[in-house]
């Protein structure tokens, strides 16, 4: 990690099962100033494969294996530095919404050095319906395959159910705030935007001019 980085960075997670809505939400939050949205599907997706980085990702995901907990962090790390150092995003004084990183609890231990997480977003929806109807219809619109079957489908849920979920015990109970994700869009954000206004460290980033 870069000198330049090392300020803490401070962080609102979203946590949801797939198709829960982090990437709508987080999409939107990422367009006001001072909120950057860090999604870390992209940030894979997005490597480039000739460099030692972008082989090791490779080498896992052609295998269909999981990236490893400490690479994926490495990955992310490498990812936030280049956007520090190309100054779209000012670790200082924007407010990372993270989403798709921490995926397990591992993952959220190893962040912590890295990051100061202030809110914890849980986007629940617990009707796993509604979750597939949503994913069978990004697999149409976004041409995202992985969402197509409803087998993997099924797995990703069973994963997220398994990995991700515990995350949430992970952190104390005043640091996460439950959202209905069956809501309509609009109204989940209206949920998050509220909660994130009436908290102690926004009220003091509020306060600085830039
Ligand atoms: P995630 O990043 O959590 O997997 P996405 O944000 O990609 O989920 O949303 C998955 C699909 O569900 C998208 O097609 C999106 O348009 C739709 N969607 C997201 N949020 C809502 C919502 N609150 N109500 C209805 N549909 C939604
Ligand atoms: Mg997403």
């Amino acid at each position: 990690m870069k000198e330049t980085s090392r300020a803490v960075r401070p962080a609102i997670l979203i946590i949801g099962a797939p198709g829960s809505g982090k990437g709508t939400q987080g999409k939107i939050l990422g367009t006001i100033p001072r909120f950057f949205h860090c999604a870390c599907g992209d940030i894979f997706r997005s490597l480039d494969t000739r460099t030692p980085l972008g082989q090791r990702f490779v080498n896992y995901s052609s295998k269909g294996e999981l990236v490893p907990d400490e690479l994926t962090i490495e990955l992310w790390e490498a990812q936030i530095d280049n956007w520090s150092d190309s100054h779209l995003y000012k670790p200082d004084i924007d407010i990372l919404v993270l989403d798709g990183i921490p995926r397990n609890v591992r993952q959220a231990e190893i962040l912590e050095k890295h990051l100061k997480v202030h809110q914890v977003f849980h986007l629940s929806c617990p009707n796993r319906e509604e979750l597939a109807r949503r994913m069978r219809k990004r697999a149409l619109k976004e041409n995202r395959m992985d969402d197509a079957s409803d087998r993997v489908i099924e797995q990703r849920i069973k994963t997220y159910e398994a990995e991700t979920k515990p995350i949430i015990d992970y952190y104390s109970k005043d640091l996460v705030t439950e959202i209905d994700a069956s809501r309509p869009p609009v109204e989940v954000l209206n949920a998050i935007l509220s909660r994130v206004v009436q908290l102690e460290f926004y009220k003091d980033f509020a306060k600085v001019v830039v």
